[in-house]
């Protein structure tokens, strides 16, 4: 791998479990427990796992939407998670957000084209009000949509239509980073692949990277260059998109292929071994954090935390990935 355009170093983001008649902190949610990911410039990494593992407090820990308690953010030579909201707002324009719901997150007061075009005031890109309609113009078309939707509200335009005015939103700014959280997950299957193709083709035209988070591993395998896998917490593995598909070394890995229709059934036969729900991220088990639901756990299993465990280019977070 080249040198990252960002990288995030035992990244750890606790939310406190309030309690009593004073509210005091009784317990915590540990959403991220200490994760290490890297971010090429250009390039997609997705981040999976299922509801609740913790995958999108990582994105919105890594642009400081939440705020985490420990761990690095590097970032064109600066630790993030060290600027003051002074120092960050300049970047703000680099590292942007393509959320779930796009309807939640397009102001339903302003039209389309006043959408597009905030971010661009608010950092003073573009030279008056007539450059910037010609810019909107330009961004409407570039995510595939006829310039004149620009007057519409966003209550008259389709799903897939709102998603691509987020994309052209954050296209607006110039950002080299989009983190895309479950961008895709609530349109239909055949809008989804238009937006992974719309995503994948700015990718190559603007050299864009994304942090692409989403529960289904299906939906990144053609858009994908890296895929780290989250479970409670931590990165259980990670690796080049293909040979993870290929070859996954972790067990929970192969149960998340198992929803995944095209995998081949010997590897679906074996993963539709893990058993029971997701312990809670406020009491994970000791040990490996999967032992309680993998079927190939093992006495050390359960008293010992596995350590990353790095191979060709690859990582795994179980005793089994250790050299034999
Ligand atoms: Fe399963 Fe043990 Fe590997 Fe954890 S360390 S994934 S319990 S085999």
């Amino acid at each position: 791998m080249s040198a990252p355009l960002l990288a995030a170093e035992g990244l750890r983001t606790w939310f406190p479990i309030r309690g009593g008649l004073l509210q005091r902190p009784v317990g915590w949610v540990r959403a991220v427990d200490g994760v290490d990911l890297a971010i090429e410039a250009g390039r997609t990494l997705a981040l999976v796992g299922e509801s609740g593992c913790g995958k999108t407090t990582v994105g919105r820990s890594i642009l400081r939407l939440v705020e985490p308690q420990a761990g690095r953010v590097l970032y064109g030579g600066a630790d993030l998670l060290q600027l003051t909201p002074a120092q960050l707002r300049p970047l703000r324009r680099e590292l942007q957000i393509v959320f779930q719901d796009p309807m939640a997150s397009l102001d339903p007061r302003l039209r389309v084209r006043e959408a597009v075009a905030e971010g661009m005031e608010a950092f003073g890109i573009g030279d008056g009000a007539a450059d910037r309609a010609e810019r909107v113009a330009a961004l409407l078309r570039r995510v595939r949509l006829d310039p004149s939707l620009g007057e519409r509200w966003p209550h008259e335009l389709s799903g897939g239509q709102r998603q691509r005015v987020c994309i052209a939103r954050a296209l607006a700014v110039g950002p080299r980073l989009v983190v895309c959280d479950e961008s895709v997950s609530a349109l239909d299957v055949s809008i989804q692949a238009q937006i992974l193709n719309l995503l994948r083709d700015l990718q190559d035209e603007l050299g864009i990277a994304y942090l692409f988070i989403t529960h289904d591993l299906g939906v990144v395998r053609n858009l994908a260059h890296r895929v780290a896998v989250m479970y409670l917490g931590q990165i259980v593995e990670e690796g080049p998109t293909a040979q993870v598909f290929g070859a996954p070394l972790h067990p929970y890995t192969r149960a998340l292929l198992a929803a995944v229709p095209s995998v081949d059934p010997a590897r679906r036969g074996l993963a539709a071994r893990a058993r029971g729900d997701v312990p809670s991220p406020a009491h994970p088990p000791a040990g490996c954090r999967f032992h309680t639901r993998c079927p190939e756990a093992f006495a050390r299993c359960r008293a010992e935390m596995p350590a990353p465990i790095a191979r060709d280019g690859r990582s795994a977070r179980c005793f089994l990935a250790e050299p034999g």
